[in-house]
């Protein structure tokens, strides 16, 4: 029977958290079950983007801490990680991501070590999802010894609900996301995907951040909802079978839930879910606020937005008057898209992770977009944030 703890946690006082954490792991077994002294560990955080840690946004980082402390004081390695979603101006906004959200500055008091997940290249896997035959996740969750997903509680406009299933989808790196959405628009669909990546990993907690959760039209721009719950289990759909039903949706109502359990990630039927902790039910969060998209009969994709983030889409490019010859490029390039000699990306190949332009030391991998007016657009943005 599959366990999911809820321990109730009022806010993100390093003590407060630190304790529930501690005593939710107890009852599924202790630490000691998961991690020893040594082993590198991956906190898979919710880093979609560059979003403070009270915009409920992004998986809080004073949460992080805690964690980061606790697995530290068992004589772990910590690793934080993620590639956030979308593009801003045409580039995955996963290094300000970091900053923004503060985890970067955790991992500098904490010593611990930030995995961007753009930089860090590629595994290929193979998949079963009917849509694709293979894809590219993130190496370093098959680098650490131990990973943690550290899934958000939220809702989302198109996917209605996301947690610790969809928090995978991170796994895959740079601006490829956008071409998983474009290949399975409808959300059932990306859920067999997101199953495929769960399938190739090996993730052994999921410890969801529901302290401060987000309602309404998440995954970014919902209100912030003081759920003051974490919630921990073994099984990423167990633990989403109890969070949908704290804020009174079932696996039914939430398509990659229901990919999910066609594939067999976990328990979701309630029936068959030991609930423990400070409670033995689903706590309701009264008054939560659902996206519109909740059971309407509007197909539910998000075709529009990714017609957007195609059409802004930037690619890396070499800059022949910049470029030193150091070849680190081509050695990086997980799928030898870079010609050694002249530096040419073969765009068929590029699975637009954007490792070349994150390691380049001498900056002479520009990102341009071929069309002319999106790439006036991308600079007009970019000098607006810098
Ligand atoms: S890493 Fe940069 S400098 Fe080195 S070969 Fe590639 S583009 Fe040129
Ligand atoms: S050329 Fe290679 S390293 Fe650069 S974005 Fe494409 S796949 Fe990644």
């Amino acid at each position: 029977m599959a366990k999911v703890v809820i321990k109730e946690c009022n806010d993100y006082g390093l003590d407060m958290v630190k304790q529930q954490l501690t005593e939710g792991i107890k009852l599924l077994g202790g630490w000691g079950q998961f991690v020893s002294a040594d082993m590198k560990v991956l906190l898979k955080v919710n880093l979609i983007g560059p979003k403070t840690p009270d915009s409920a946004a992004v998986t809080h980082c004073e949460f992080v801490r805690a964690l980061t402390q606790i697995l530290q004081d068992k004589g772990c390695i910590v690793w934080i990680g993620d590639s956030s979603g979308g593009a801003i101006a045409g580039i995955a906004p996963t290094a300000s991501g970091f900053k923004v959200s503060g985890l970067e500055q955790v991992a500098e008091d904490e010593g611990a070590v930030i995995k961007n997940f753009d930089r860090e290249g590629v595994v290929e896997v193979k998949t079963d999802n009917g849509k694709t035959e293979h894809m590219y996740l993130a190496k370093p969750m098959f680098e650490a010894d131990f990973v943690i997903n550290l899934p958000k509680l939220k809702t989302h406009s198109a996917g209605i609900y996301t947690g610790a299933v969809k928090n995978l989808f991170g796994c895959i790196p740079g601006l490829r996301k956008a071409d998983y959405h474009r290949q399975a628009p409808d959300s059932k669909d990306l859920g067999m995907i997101i199953a495929d990546i769960h399938k190739s990993v090996s993730v052994g907690l999921h410890i969801m951040d529901g302290v401060i959760a987000m309602q309404g039209e998440g995954p970014t721009a919902g209100e912030v909802y003081p759920a003051q719950k974490i919630l921990m289990s073994t099984d990423p759909l167990a633990l989403d079978t109890v969070a949908a039903a704290m804020i009174g949706m079932q696996v039914d109502d939430i398509p990659i839930l229901l990919s999910a359990r066609e594939r067999k990630l976990g328990e979701s039927d309630l029936k068959t879910i030991e609930i423990t902790g400070d409670y033995t039910t689903p706590p309701v969060l009264q008054g939560y606020k659902y996206p519109k998209r909740f059971r309407s009969s509007k197909k539910k994709n998000n075709a529009a937005l990714i017609k957007i983030i195609d059409f802004l889409k930037a690619r890396p490019k070499v800059n022949t008057k910049r470029c030193k010859h150091c070849n680190m490029c081509v050695e990086s390039c997980p799928v030898n898209a870079i010609d050694k000699e002249s530096k040419k990306i073969n765009y068929k190949s590029c699975i637009e992770c954007m490792c070349c332009h994150e390691l380049c030391l001498h900056k002479a991998i520009d990102l341009k977009n071929d069309k002319w007016i999106a790439e006036l657009f991308m600079r007009f943005y970019r000098r607006r944030m810098q």
